[in-house]
């Protein structure tokens, strides 16, 4: 299944993508696309629904973050071979975990806001993950139990708070709207393959990354196990695993982001997300911007 959230930032509506691609409103079987609602139970409970029997939401509607509610929002660095060769960085060892604030999260087609003072806001294209089932302690050969499913996630990285300025990852990594999520949270049932699927990202229509999970270096089922034995891991907590080469810090020279470019991504059955830069202005908690929106 594709499960989308719709409607405008703070009040999406859970919906089903059906097979004509039409979104079918939810809103009468749960309340939201969550955690609560990303159980197998939870799941085969929609599952097992006509379609067909579903209201069709109006056309044309803003989509919302493709998971509402993350507590959790995980990160892991340099897990592309390529990726980290491009960056000068060893291969690392153990995967690198960071944090991505959850107040990040925005749908795959809002604004990018550059943060005030940034000068190096950067892209990456990732497969992210979302947990269905409460993860503690788990192996790898079960891990994919604890899956619900797959989404897009663009990382929006600010390199010079990321590398430059001290610390942790962190400071790079969660702010306002440095988390589109979506297009769809497709079930892990249509993904046969996670480590076989293409993706892409283009800046203003160039081809700027192009890869594929199969190199990543810790495979997705490593990742949760991996994770999973640091802090458990919640129904609807997401981790975005690390993306391919072409990230603008590893160009020479270096590009990044400025107000006016557009920047698209998309990884193979999983949609494609469209998000336009702008610069920032006001106050990002502004609650009547779509960044707000989760
Ligand atoms: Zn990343």
């Amino acid at each position: 299944m594709k499960l989308v959230r719709f409607g405008e930032a703070g009040r999406e509506r859970p919906g089903l993508v059906d097979a004509q691609g039409r979104v079918r409103d939810l809103s009468g079987l749960v309340p939201d696309i969550t955690g609560t609602t990303l159980s197998s139970d939870a799941l085969s409970r929609i599952r097992q629904t006509d379609p067909s029997s579903l209201p069709v939401a109006p056309a044309g509607q803003r989509l919302g973050a493709c998971v509402g509610h993350v507590r959790n929002f995980i990160a892991i660095g340099l897990n592309y071979a390529d990726h980290a060769a491009e960056t000068g960085a060893a291969i690392p060892a153990e995967p690198i975990v960071f944090n991505k604030a959850p107040s990040c999260i925005v749908g795959p087609n809002d604004d990018v806001v550059i943060p005030r003072g940034s000068q190096k806001t950067d892209w990456e294209v990732e497969l992210a993950i979302v947990i269905g089932e409460r993860a503690s302690y788990v192996g790898a050969n079960e891990a994919l139990d604890f899956v619900a499913g797959y989404c897009v996630c663009n990382d929006v990285s600010e390199r010079e708070f990321q590398i430059e300025r001290g610390g942790t990852w962190t400071k790079g990594k969660g702010c306002p709207t440095f988390g589109p999520l979506g297009p769809w949270l497709v079930t892990k049932d249509e993904i046969s393959d996670p480590q076989n699927l293409s993706m892409w990202l283009d800046v203003n229509g160039e081809r700027m990354q192009n890869g594929s999970t199969k190199t990543m270096i810790f495979n997705v089922a490593q990742i949760v196990s991996y994770v999973s034995h640091f802090m458990i891991l919640e129904p609807g907590d997401v981790i975005t695993t690390g993306t391919p080469p072409g990230v603008g810090m590893g160009m020479k020279p270096q590009r990044f982001l400025k107000a006016g470019d557009v920047v698209s991504l998309g990884i193979e059955g999983l949609g494609e997300q469209r998000q336009r830069v702008v610069a920032f202005e006001g106050n990002p908690a502004d609650t009547s911007k779509s960044w707000k929106g989760h």
